[in-house]
């Protein structure tokens, strides 16, 4: 018997967090996620750089009480290399200051 899965658990009734996507909530995260509206940064040249940004929590958790992390995915077009990655406040304040000191000197 084939049974059709709804695998968007955005679709129950349940609250989700003001930051949070309809269009991206559930999606398997591995597990499913309340997530925010993807924002992009791409070089202006083909093939070069995407990076996505999104903020991030697991749905089982009450929404003022869950861990909100930024899941980052940096995604190389030319080689098809892609790592995604998941953030909590204190990595993402470091990876903040990082590319805060480093940024001046690129270019
Ligand atoms: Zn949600």
């Amino acid at each position: 018997m084939n049974e059709k899965v709804d695998r968007s658990p955005a679709r129950g009734d349940f609250p989700h967090p003001y930051w949070c996507d309809p269009g991206s909530c559930g999606t398997p995260n591995p597990v499913p996620c309340h997530l925010s509206a993807p924002r992009r940064v791409s070089e202006d040249r083909p093939g070069g750089l995407v990076i996505t940004g999104q903020l991030s929590s697991i749905i089982d958790e009450l929404p003022d009480q869950a861990p909100v992390s930024v899941e980052l995915v940096i995604r190389d077009p030319v080689t098809g290399s892609r790592g995604t990655y998941l953030l909590d406040r204190e990595n993402t304040l470091r990876l903040h200051a990082l590319l805060g000191d480093l940024a001046p000197t690129v270019g």
